[in-house]
């Protein structure tokens, strides 16, 4: 019997009293299937080190810690640290973290894994009123994960990995891409969570690129520049970058100029761009002192 079977988890539940909390996205796996695809998703062996973020009542851990050399389950809510110390009394390779992952120093935490040498994979069935922080603080811990398998609001994962000129396409997808390949897995159905959220989700593998998708001379601004260009949808890119950086005779005067270097039309919309498009966009701005 494992955790996620149904009725072990309704007894695990019980005999700790334990009540969800909608506030911290707490919608437990009750699907082994699931389970065992989301690890061979990640391809996790015991060559790798694994953090989870969100272990909940170990359902997920508990096939990590069989597959795995370790893992790290960063886990914010106190109730379920004796729970997950009861569940996963049977693994000696697990570490629960009991902090806010938004708020982990994870370049000191590594170093507690027997052997930080290893390659290290973010598996985890995210809380999902912060998948997209999660994903950022990630990618901007600079750590090296090799890949990132994590369970999502199917909305958000299609947003992530969408390419230019669909709908779900926006700055979200240029901040991930930027760093890492985006791909959804498989799609998974809300009946197989207790309790059930009010939406479908999917796992989205996303690896990271040996150097960025391109080159550009600021990073920080390539976000910035493509977060504006979709503050409003329908509009055209000029429009949007006028209401970013002034609409002054002299800023419409260099924006045209930086269009020209960038070689790229005004009335083009943002969502027809591509990173390296607005990487380009992003070095002609700078060349012309707009910010
Ligand atoms: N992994 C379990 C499973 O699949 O059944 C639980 C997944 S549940 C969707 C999300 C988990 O993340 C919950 O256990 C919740 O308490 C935890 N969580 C929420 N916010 C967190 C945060 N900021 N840092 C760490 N864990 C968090």
């Amino acid at each position: 019997m494992r955790i996620a079977d149904k009725t072990v988890t309704r007894a695990i539940l019980e005999r700790h009293g334990f009540t969800f909390k909608k506030s911290f996205g707490q919608n437990f796996l009750t699907d082994t299937n699931i389970l065992q695809k989301i690890v061979d998703t990640a391809e996790i062996d015991k060559g790798v080190n694994v953090i989870e973020i969100g272990p909940g009542i170990g359902a997920l851990t508990e096939f990590l810690a069989e597959n795995a050399a370790e893992v790290m389950a960063f886990e914010i809510d106190d109730r379920l640290i004796p729970i997950l110390a009861d569940t996963l009394r049977d693994f000696d390779n697990v570490q629960v973290v009991n902090q806010d992952i938004l708020k982990a120093d994870l370049q000191t935490q590594i170093k507690a894994f027997k052997n930080p040498d290893l390659p290290i994979k973010v598996v985890a069935n995210l809380p999902y009123y912060i998948t997209t922080p999660i994903l950022m603080h990630l990618i901007e811990s600079k750590i090296p994960f090799q890949e990132f398998v994590v369970m999502m609001q199917k909305e958000v994962a299609d947003r992530i990995s969408a390419e230019p000129n669909t709908k779900a396409y926006g700055s979200l997808s240029i901040a991930v891409q930027y760093y890492m390949t985006a791909k959804v897995a498989f799609i998974v159905p809300r009946t197989v969570f207790v309790p059930a959220p009010n939406v479908d989700s999917a796992i989205l593998k996303m690896t990271r690129r040996e150097t960025p998708l391109v080159d550009v001379k600021n990073e920080d601004f390539l976000f910035d520049v493509s977060k504006a260009s979709f503050v409003h949808r329908r509009k055209t890119l000029w429009n949007n970058l006028t209401n970013r950086f002034g609409k002054s005779d002299e800023v419409k005067a260099k924006l045209e100029k930086a269009l020209e270097i960038a070689e790229l039309a005004p009335n083009v919309r943002g969502e027809a761009l591509s990173i390296e498009d607005f990487a380009r966009l992003s070095d002609a701005l700078e060349s012309v002192a707009l910010y």
